[in-house]
């Protein structure tokens, strides 16, 4: 009997697939959306890398725009935040979802009444955006993120979307990293009133394109020349995706099934910096 074909020679050589070198995707891209909560901080905690990591972009000509579900603090207390913790970054380079939202409700209806379930900073961006926060009688409800939250006012923000209030959300999100652990997000209270009103809520944050959109016109380049780098599977990876941008995750980010795989993963900003030397000069001047 014949020895099987093959039993003298090589198994055959198999390349496993290399994950993607987040630094060679760094070098090739344009300019960075970057996320903040689980990116550049946690809660008032600065992630590594994260000043470093953004002078680097500066000293290498990529432009930057902060992209974030954000919608408890308004884009003039997130630059704020920035000057405290030394961020280098500016109003005008952030997208929230707050902004996004605040900007659809006054493209419906210009000045707009609008109940917020949210905190001073969600009504301090609805008024920014030239609508009218009302206790009662609203066109909108706007859902955010509410600390303070009370079964009244929960009770409140359900009985304007019975009596016909559209209902907006700023984000899907489960919730967000601080220093002691998760956060319930605004998807909470958005399944909330959704549930109680039989009425789902559009989403105006990451993964909704729109958003995307918004940065990468400020930033005036191609999504395939553009990279997100976020800490969340579900919206910084499956919305830079649908819209034809590149993703890094952050490691700790939640694997979601079903969802794309990212073009790369590393522990921190600090991972991808290959200009180390212009980082640290730039800090001294
Ligand atoms: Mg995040």
């Amino acid at each position: 009997m014949s020895q099987g074909a093959g039993a003298n020679t090589p198994a055959p050589f198999v390349f496993a697939p290399m994950p993607n070198d987040p630094i060679a995707i760094v070098r090739s891209s344009a300019a960075f959306c970057v996320d903040l909560d689980g990116v550049l901080w946690e809660g008032n905690r600065l992630l590594p890398g994260a000043i470093e990591f953004l002078e680097q972009c500066h000293a290498a000509g990529q432009p930057v725009a902060f992209l974030t579900n954000t919608v408890s603090l308004s884009r003039r207390m997130l630059a704020g935040k920035f000057r405290r913790l030394g961020i280098p970054g500016t109003e005008e380079q952030i997208f929230s979802a707050g902004r996004a939202a605040g900007l659809y409700i006054q493209s419906r209806e210009p000045g707009a009444r609008v109940f917020v379930l949210g905190q001073a900073g969600t009504v301090e961006e609805m008024v920014s955006c030239g609508l009218t926060p009302v206790e009662r009688d609203a066109g909108f409800v706007m859902i955010g993120v509410d600390r303070q939250a009370t079964f009244d006012k929960l009770k409140a923000a359900c009985r304007e979307g019975l009596n016909g209030a559209e209902l907006v959300a700023a984000n899907p999100d489960r919730w967000f990293p601080e220093e002691d652990g998760p956060v319930p997000g605004a998807g909470c209270f958005k399944a909330f009133v959704e549930w109680c009103v039989g009425r789902q809520a559009p989403v105006f944050g990451k993964p909704d394109p729109a958003i995307f959109h918004h940065a990468l016109r400020f930033l005036g380049h191609p999504p395939e020349r553009v990279t997100m780098i976020g800490d969340n599977a579900e919206v910084d990876l499956g919305g830079s995706h649908a819209v034809g941008m590149r993703c890094i995750l952050v490691e700790g980010a939640h694997p979601h099934p079903g969802l794309d795989q990212p073009d790369a993963t590393c522990r921190d900003l600090s991972a991808l910096l290959y200009l180390r030397s212009d980082a640290t000069r730039l800090r001294h001047v």
